[in-house]
């Protein structure tokens, strides 16, 4: 296949339905980053190409590769029918769709590690589909089965595997996305839905530590609302906030309950635990903050590590006389916090050698990575 030649794939094998969504998908021509452009490589190609792009420089930023997963629940049909795996392209949507007039849609995370035995990794796949389900209840969406979502998975890493990152330089962080893609005028549910997943390499997230101001104006969840779902509408609302944290060079801000704003929630897209001696607390899981799937992992291997651990309400204040707080999420894995800022009040915690996080970071990541065995069942081995 020449390259940049502009190929269209049916979005669903079967015919599409007379004014159902007709989807398509464009394989579009892209060199953006100086890299190879993915029309040379077969599906599971076993072209392993360690200078498809240069892994010393990658960072938390979207490359394109070479296949995504697609597959769809049409109108009328509760369950998600075979997807399959395509050139990785722009989709076409339906202008009425429910995702894009109403923001329908969910998204999720995880990633894949290659680890030094060169073996492909991936974390608790179906804690992201079980996740993913939750949210489609609240969202009044059709989702994937488990087995369809860890199978979309895999599917997807494997057929870009000559992307996953070598070890040390980063993963291959997989996108799975439920979109309500078909066509709805009135405020309702879609008619219809698709999966879609596509990943892309990545660095780090950033070195360092992180450094937070405190939000008190802006909300990110609300009780009752959709805050402890990973729906695509929790996002954009706090762009203004931290844009605005970000321009004082913060790099990120901490979230308040909207409840009585004085408890600390999370971050834009990472949960946050504070350390004090041999406990270590984290806020409950009660609908405004995100259950992650890092956050969850962390408390297991705390308590393995001999930590006592606490899910409780921290209260703002608090923030001044813990020894240390980090955050955690797939794609920060565990990182210190070295100062929170509120009210031009700035506190700062150790970070780095010897630390709590600094300890639980190299276990988890030892975990995910191969080096560290995996007494719990939490590593699935694709390749
Ligand atoms: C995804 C996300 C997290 C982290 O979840 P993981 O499963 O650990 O990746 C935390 N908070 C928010 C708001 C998120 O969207």
């Amino acid at each position: 296949m020449s390259r940049g030649k502009i190929c269209s794939l049916e979005w669903i094998s079967r015919p599409l339905r007379r004014g159902v969504l007709a989807t398509k998908l464009r394989h579009c021509s892209r060199n953006a980053i100086g890299v190879q452009t993915a029309s040379d490589a077969s599906i599971n190609g076993d072209q392993e190409e360690h200078d498809l792009c240069n892994w010393d420089e990658l960072k938390f930023s979207f490359t394109p590769t070479d296949y995504m997963y697609v597959m769809k629940c049409s109108s009328g049909e509760s369950a998600f029918s075979q997807g399959h795996l395509t050139r990785y392209g722009n989709v076409e949507l339906s202008p009425s769709s429910g995702v894009l007039n109403y923001g329908q849609g969910l998204l999720e995370g995880l990633k894949a590690y290659r680890g030094d035995d060169n073996r492909i990794r991936l974390f608790r796949p179906e804690q992201n589909a079980l996740r993913m389900q939750m949210g489609a209840e609240r969202m009044c969406m059709s989702s994937p089965t488990a087995e369809q979502f860890v199978s979309s998975i895999k599917q997807t890493a494997l057929a870009n595997k000559r992307w996953v990152p070598p070890p040390g330089k980063g993963s291959l962080y997989i996108r799975p996305l439920l979109l309500g893609t078909g066509p709805i005028l009135g405020v309702a549910p879609s008619p219809e839905y698709t999966f879609l997943a596509y990943a892309s390499p990545v660095g780090n997230y950033f070195n360092g530590p992180m450094h937070f101001s405190v939000e008190d104006k802006v909300y990110r969840a609300i009780p009752g609302g959709t805050g402890g779902i990973k729906s695509i509408t929790n996002y954009s609302p706090i762009y203004k906030a931290i844009t605005q944290a970000k321009a004082k060079g913060f790099t990120d801000a901490i979230f308040l309950d909207a409840a009585t704003g004085k408890n600390i929630e999370e971050a834009t897209a990472c949960n946050i635990f504070v350390v004090k001696g041999n406990v270590i607390s984290t806020p409950p899981i009660a609908g405004t903050i995100l259950p992650g799937i890092t956050r969850k992992s962390i408390i297991e291997v705390a308590s393995w590590l001999g930590y006592q651990i606490e899910e409780r309400a921290i209260p703002l204040e608090e923030l001044i006389n813990v020894d240390e707080a980090f955050c955690s999420g797939t794609a920060i894995a565990i990182k210190p916090v070295g100062s929170v800022t509120y009210q031009g009040q700035r506190v700062e915690y150790k970070t780095g050698e010897g630390t709590v996080s600094e300890k639980l970071c190299r276990t988890l990541t030892g975990i995910q990575t191969g080096l560290i065995e995996d007494t719990m069942g939490w590593v699935v081995e694709i390749e």
